[in-house]
């Protein structure tokens, strides 16, 4: 999942860089709203974790202007002040969530994981599509009741197609969703983690739509 980071602090952002990207998130870090702003408007993010506290336009300022231009992405703001005028503000700004600084990186991954599953529109923080069974917190992925173990991109890959059920998705999509700035991605990168997931997979799952991209069809009971 590809994450937008807006974080001046430092030493905060690349312990957060190290910290998500094991948790599969594709982390994108700038360190100024007119960056973040310019990053949005060119690339596909699919969630932001957004410091309030920035130089030039402040982060409420970003959220604003960001909701304006129809960005509706999920947001998860922190902010260093334990004010509730900052909090008010930054949920009638737009923001889904906020955190505190210094905040617990497992509360960190846990808000990231509710925002993103209500995004995605599901209740439960499992993922089930018939015999394949995953499990978003400990990333464990089963068919049947047997372990699959999936490379990183491969994961994530899986992830993204099956929020979007019955939606085909672009390459191109399917590439801003695995890939970040410093990222080299060799062009038939996406064909082979598809080729591996299909071999991995125990059942016909992902749909080749010619000249179009990928899809999974949308689970029916009748397909057991
Ligand atoms: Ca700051």
């Amino acid at each position: 999942m590809r994450l937008l980071l807006i974080e001046d602090d430092l030493m905060l952002g690349e312990a957060l860089q190290d910290a998500l990207t094991p948790h599969n998130y594709v982390v994108d870090w700038v360190k100024d709203g007119e960056s973040a702003l310019k990053a949005l408007r060119r690339e596909r993010f699919e969630i932001l974790v957004l410091d309030i506290g920035l130089p030039g336009i402040d982060g409420i300022e970003v959220l604003r202007i960001m909701r304006r231009e129809h960005f509706e992405q999920p947001v998860l703001l922190l902010t260093a002040r334990d004010t509730s005028t900052d909090k008010v503000k930054g949920l009638d700004a737009g923001a889904d969530d906020y955190l505190l600084k210094p905040f617990d990186l497992d509360e960190l991954l846990a808000r990231l994981r509710a925002l993103s599953r209500r995004a995605a529109g599901r209740a439960t923080p499992t993922i089930h599509h018939g015999k394949l069974h995953i499990n978003p917190e400990s990333q464990k992925v089963t068919y049947d009741e047997q372990n699959i173990i999936l490379a990183r991109r491969e994961y994530m890959l899986l992830i993204k197609l099956l929020e979007n059920t019955g939606r085909v998705l672009s390459r191109e999509q399917l590439e801003q969703s695995l890939y970040g700035w410093t990222d080299d991605v060799e062009s038939n990168a996406l064909e082979v983690h598809i080729h591996h997931l299909r071999k991995k997979i125990p059942m016909e799952l992902i749909r080749t739509v010619r000249g179009v991209g990928y899809t999974i069809n949308k689970w029916k009971e009748n397909e057991a």
